[in-house]
């Protein structure tokens, strides 16, 4: 043993987790506060806000923003001026599922915008404070579809993937100043995302994965505490798969 250092502890950081209502989002801020962190996790609508805020403790947790608006990430990084994170993680998304020559102008741009726009806008929102801090940890949610390809979500799997170039770049820029950027890729997890699947058709993935099992939120917010923690200083630019083995790589 070198130290006494906890390697998970999230003490003494501010995290802020976009898209924190419910599924994935929800667990990892629910998970980085049970880890010490002082968590401020995002809402679409005041309501969702109030309850982050309920759920994580009381307290100014729960703020509104919409990823998609530079205006709105302007006045959230306005809003938090004391309270700069050291730790952001860009996990807000959405689906717009169609085959390409169906998809409409609106479902590629929204895709686009909310998915991958969002982790340009929220990073150059945090980046200044981390770089005075001298540390910070990004973490930006992929998804196997970014790797893998999946028929009927050119939009999504152009977003996630480019999010992994994003995390690559982004982490040569900043790796000597103490930041390190990294991305989780997860595969099939049951969240509302998710919730839309057919029986039929989600016993055909679960088939698919060498776990036998779909993942939970709980499963991915391992991986986020992990790429936050002590335990990751030296990983940077990585993709994080959680997705009990259905793709590797
Ligand atoms: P989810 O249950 O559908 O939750 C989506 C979250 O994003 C909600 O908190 C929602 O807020 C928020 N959100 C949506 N649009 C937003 C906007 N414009 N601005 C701010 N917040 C917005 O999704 P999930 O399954 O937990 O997925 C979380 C992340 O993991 C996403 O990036 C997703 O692409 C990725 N992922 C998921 C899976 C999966 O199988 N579930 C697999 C791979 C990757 P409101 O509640 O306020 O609407």
């Amino acid at each position: 043993m070198s130290d006494d250092t906890n390697l998970f502890s999230l003490s003494g950081e501010i995290a802020l987790v976009t898209g924190a209502t419910r599924g994935i989002g929800a667990e990892i801020a629910g998970q980085f506060r049970a880890a010490g962190a002082d968590v401020i996790g995002t809402a679409t609508t005041e309501q969702g806000a109030a309850e982050i805020a309920e759920r994580l403790g009381g307290g100014d947790s729960g703020k509104v923003l919409d990823v998609a608006s530079d205006e709105s990430v302007q006045a959230l990084m306005k809003d938090l001026a004391g309270r700069l994170p050291t730790i952001l993680v860009n996990n807000a998304g959405i689906v717009r599922d169609n085959l390409l020559l169906r998809m409409k102008p609106d479902d590629w741009q929204d895709v686009l915008n909310t998915n991958l726009n969002s982790a340009y806008r929220l990073c150059k929102g945090c980046l200044r404070g981390m770089l005075k801090a001298r540390r910070g940890r990004i973490i930006n949610l992929s998804s196997v579809v970014g790797a893998a390809g999946a028929a009927g979500q050119a939009n999504y799997a152009a977003a996630k993937a480019g999010l992994l170039g994003f995390t690559r770049a982004l982490a040569l820029e900043v790796a000597g100043r103490g930041i390190t950027v990294n991305a989780i890729a997860p595969g099939y997890i049951e969240t509302d995302m998710t919730a839309g699947v057919t029986s039929e058709r989600k016993d055909a993935i679960v088939t698919q994965i060498p776990a036998g099992r779909a993942g939970s939120p709980l499963d991915v917010a391992g991986a986020a505490v992990y790429l936050a923690s002590p335990a990751a200083s030296y990983v940077t630019g990585t993709v994080l798969h959680v997705n009990g083995g259905m793709w590797m790589g």
